[in-house]
């Protein structure tokens, strides 16, 4: 599988890896990440308007998972 960005929705970590991340531990939830996978890697920048998470992507990310709001607001850069 290539290579995918996550994030976790409640403290907006971002991960690139070819599956979804472990669990781990949430900082910002005293429980564990909740991963949302944005988009599979590659070349065009976008950024979320709401959160600041600047992720490379091939295509427009996936709208879930904004720790800072109902859903991203990607813009390209
Ligand atoms: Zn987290
Ligand atoms: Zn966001």
């Amino acid at each position: 599988m290539n290579l995918q960005w996550y994030n976790c929705s409640y403290c907006g970590l971002t991960i690139k890896q070819s599956n979804t991340p472990n669990q781990g531990k949430c900082s910002a939830q005293n429980s564990s990440h909740y991963w949302h996978r944005l988009g599979e890697a590659g070349d065009d920048n976008y950024e979320c308007k709401d959160c600041g998470i600047v992720v490379q992507t091939q295509s427009k990310p996936q709208q879930g998972g904004c720790p800072k709001s109902v859903s991203h607001y990607w813009k390209k850069l």
